[in-house]
């Protein structure tokens, strides 16, 4: 499958997307989308592929099953719709920290496997994530990185304090996406 944009904004879930908690997202009823973060999918999605690119290690701990996982992706698929968007792909780890996958970030396997799939370029993409293990992926495979402080974000940033030097930091997708757009339409 070609993909129809020339470059790609890889997004992580939890965090970015929806609400993030320690206790993992389980189930379609405790999932719940960041305001705004619906709207801006909608938005990158009419200048890049948008590919949403998460870590479910919820499976191989069993506090969900990929059926409760599909729901979550389905209504987030829906949601994006509606507002006029589309998601190009959803990718997910469903391994444990000890399983030593390829998959799980800061390994780029899903970003890889989504590479190959949809034919993308890297070079112009992006990865973005409340995490540091999101950038990782993403500079293991050479695309641009930047950060949310929604989610895990602001831990994140107390952690690597570097991070606010090296690369661009934004509230939340829907500023990245602003920021983004506006770049990407002017250049
Ligand atoms: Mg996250
Ligand atoms: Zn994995």
């Amino acid at each position: 499958m070609i993909a129809q944009h020339p470059a790609t904004i890889f997004v992580d879930r939890d965090g970015v997307i929806n609400q993030d908690s320690d206790a993992f997202i389980k189930s379609l009823r405790e999932w719940h989308p960041i305001p705004g973060s619906i709207e801006a999918l909608a938005a990158l999605s009419q200048h890049f592929n948008v590919i949403v690119i998460t870590n479910q290690s919820g499976i191989a701990r069993g506090l969900l099953t990929t059926t409760d996982l599909n729901a979550m992706h389905t209504e987030l698929k829906k949601q994006v719709c509606a507002k006029g968007g589309t998601i190009t792909d959803i990718l997910y780890c469903p391994h444990g920290p000890d399983d030593l996958c390829n998959c799980r970030k800061p390994k780029p396997g899903l970003l890889l496997q989504a590479q190959k799939k949809h034919m993308l370029k890297l070079k112009n993409s992006w990865c973005i994530g409340d995490s540091y293990r999101d950038l990782e992926a993403g500079l293991a495979v050479g695309t641009q990185v930047a950060l949310v402080r929604t989610g895990k974000g602001l831990r994140t940033l107390t952690q690597h304090p570097d991070l606010e030097k090296t690369y661009p930091i934004f509230d939340d997708l829907n500023t990245f996406s602003t920021w983004i757009l506006k770049k990407d339409i002017s250049c």
